[in-house]
C-alpha cells in the first residue's frame, strides 16, 4: 500500500509552500499529521506501536502515512519521523531508542525505500523544540533551549535559525547532566542525573519514599492509591497537587526548584534568551514553573549583572514532535538535502 504515487515536487521553492506528513513515534502509539506550512495540522491519524519488532514498527508507520496521503490525495512534500532515542548526526541513522527495537538501525534509508519520499528522521525533542521556534513560543528567539519534562527530560537547541545536534548527533540530553554527586541511579548507567530529580518519575519517587517515612503527611497521597505506596506515580502526585493537597504541591514545587537549578546552569553554559519547557509534566503550567523561575532567580552565576533567559511554557502541546519533523522534511526538501 505503500506505493500511493506521489506528485512529484516541481522545486525548491514550490517545496516550502507544500503541505508535508509529520509522524511522532511515542512508546504507545504512532501519531502522523499532514501539517501546512504555517504549521497548522489539516488531518491526523494513529495506530498502536508495536515495539519489539522493527518490521511491525515501520508497517505501523506505513500505514499511517499511506492513510493521511491517501485522505489528502494532494501533494505532499516528505515525511518527517521524529522518536525518543539517539540518532547519528546525519540523521540516517537510530544509534539507540528505547522503547523501541531499533539499534544501529539504517532508518531513514528504509523507511524512504519503503515510502518512496524524502525523509527527515530525527530525535522527538529536536522536533519539537523546531516546532516551538517555528510557530509556538520561542518564535524570533535567537537562542532556544527547550526542555521537555516528562517520565525523564529531553532537549533541543536551536540557534541562529537552525537546529544543532552536536557532532555526533545526540546534542541536548540536559536530562543526564549529574547534579547529586552519587545521588539516584539512572538508566544512563550513571548516578545523580538531572531526570532523577527534575521529572515526572522523580515526581513519583520522591512521593513513594515521602509516604513510606511519614504517611501520615502523605494520607492524602496513599488514599489515592489504595493504601499501596508502589502505586503512587509522577501522575498520582500531579493529579494530588492540582486538587490542593499541600504535600503534593510542595514536591511539585520541589520537582520546579531543580527545574530552576538545572535551567541556570545551561544559562552559564548556553546564555539562551529562552527555555521552552514542554512534555507532560509541563501541563502542570506555574505549579512547576513559578519555582522553577524563582530558584533560576536566585541561582543564575553572576546574577545581578547580566540578563537570564526567559521560561516560558511550550504552545504547540502534545503535536509539537509531529508538527516539527514535518517541517524539518519540508525545509530539508527546500534546501536540498532530503
Ligand atoms: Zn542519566
Amino acid at each position: 500500500m505503500s506505493g500511493v504515487p506521489t506528485p512529484p515536487v516541481a522545486g525548491s521553492a514550490a517545496a516550502a509552500e507544500l503541505p508535508a506528513l509529520g509522524i511522532d513515534i511515542g512508546g504507545t502509539k504512532v501519531a502522523g499529521g499532514i501539517v501546512a506550512p504555517d504549521g497548522t495540522i489539516l488531518d491526523t491519524a494513529r495506530r498502536a506501536t508495536p515495539g519489539k519488532s522493527v518490521t511491525a514498527t515501520e508497517d505501523a508507520i506505513a500505514a499511517v502515512v499511506d492513510e493521511l496521503a491517501e485522505r489528502h490525495g494532494g501533494p505532499l512534500v516528505g515525511v518527517g519521523v521524529g522518536a525518543a532515542g539517539w540518532f547519528d548526526r546525519t540523521g540516517d541513522t537510530v544509534l539507540f531508542s528505547p522503547h523501541l527495537a531499533w539499534r544501529n538501525q539504517p532508518l531513514r534509508k528504509d523507511l524512504g525505500e519503503r515510502l518512496k519520499r524524502p525523509m527527515w528522521v530525527g530525535n522527538d525533542a529536536d522536533a519539537a523544540a523546531w516546532a516551538e521556534y517555528r510557530y509556538g513560543a520561542a518564535q524570533g528567539s535567537d537562542m532556544v533551549v527547550m526542555i521537555t519534562l516528562g517520565t525523564g527530560i529531553g532537549g533541543g537547541l536551536v540557534m541562529d535559525g537552525r537546529l544543532h545536534r552536536g557532532a555526533h548527533g545526540v546534542a541536548g540530553e540536559w536530562g543526564h547532566m549529574r547534579v547529586v554527586p552519587d545521588g539516584r541511579l539512572c538508566a544512563c548507567g550513571n548516578r545523580g542525573c538531572w531526570e532523577q530529580y527534575a521529572s515526572g518519575t522523580a515526581l513519583g519517587q520522591t512521593g513513594r519514599e515521602v509516604a513510606r517515612i511519614s504517611p501520615a503527611a502523605a494520607a492524602d497521597l496513599l488514599d489515592r492509591v489504595g493504601g499501596d505506596i508502589d502505586r503512587i506515580t509522577g501522575e498520582v502526585v500531579a493529579t494530588a497537587a492540582a486538587a490542593g493537597d499541600p504535600l503534593a504541591v510542595e514536591l511539585l514545587g520541589d520537582v520546579g526548584a531543580w527545574l530552576g537549578q538545572g535551567i541556570a546552569d545551561l544559562s552559564a553554559v548556553l546564555d539562551p534568551d529562552i527555555v521552552v519547557i514542554g512534555g507532560g509534566v509541563s501541563v502542570l503550567g506555574e505549579m512547576v514553573l513559578a519555582p522553577a523561575r524563582e530558584r533560576l532567580e536566585r541561582a543564575l552565576p553572576g546574577r545581578g549583572f547580566r540578563p537570564g533567559p526567559r521560561v516560558a511554557a511550550a504552545e504547540l502541546g502534545a503535536q509539537a514532535g509531529l508538527v516539527g519533523a514535518a517541517d524539518l522534511v519540508r525545509r530539508a526538501v527546500a534546501e536540498g538535502e532530503a
